[in-house]
């Protein structure tokens, strides 16, 4: 058995005027999230823990803010294009930790949860999806940006010879 632990991390600005998209799940809010994408920083950080635990670098390397083509793509769009460049391993458990002020996550938490859990293809209880604030502190705590945090744990899928 072979196990192989990754960690991500994506912090974004958050702006006025745009949708706050997190985890997939858009949650009303005055201010949402800017980057070249629709700037789901949660997504971000499992697509970079996912990449991470294959070894195979970053989300910038595989999806660049440079191309047009990731120019304000769904995070959905993005995890199903991440997935195939881990085949041969399968999602064990995800866990992960949003930092934001404002809108609060705890309502919509087990939405977050079950949306990410589908689009990895995975049961729910396979997602963790915790939230805080950072207590006033930094960019993050005035309520300027969102920070998240994952770590995903993959295992090697067994080749055929061994079932
Ligand atoms: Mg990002």
């Amino acid at each position: 058995m072979s196990l192989r632990i990754g960690h991500g991390y994506d912090l974004h600005r958050l702006v006025p005027g745009r949708p706050f998209v997190i985890g997939g799940v858009e949650i009303p809010s005055e201010r949402g999230p800017i980057g070249h994408s629709d700037g789901d920083a949660l997504v971000h950080a499992v697509i970079d823990a996912l990449l991470g635990a294959a070894g195979l670098g970053d989300i910038g390397m595989h999806f660049p803010d440079t191309d047009p083509a990731w120019s304000g793509v769904a995070g959905s769009t993005l995890i199903s294009e991440a997935l195939p460049l881990v085949d041969g391993y399968h999602i064990v458990n995800v866990d992960t930790t949003i930092i934001v002020e404002q809108p609060k996550i705890a309502p919509h938490r087990e939405a977050i949860r079950r949306r990410l859990a589908q689009m990895l293809s995975i049961e729910v209880a396979q997602v963790n999806v915790k939230a805080k604030t950072n207590e006033g502190c930094d960019a993050t705590g005035a309520g300027d940006a969102i920070a998240c945090f994952a770590v995903v744990l993959l295992e090697e899928e067994q080749s055929e010879a061994w079932l």
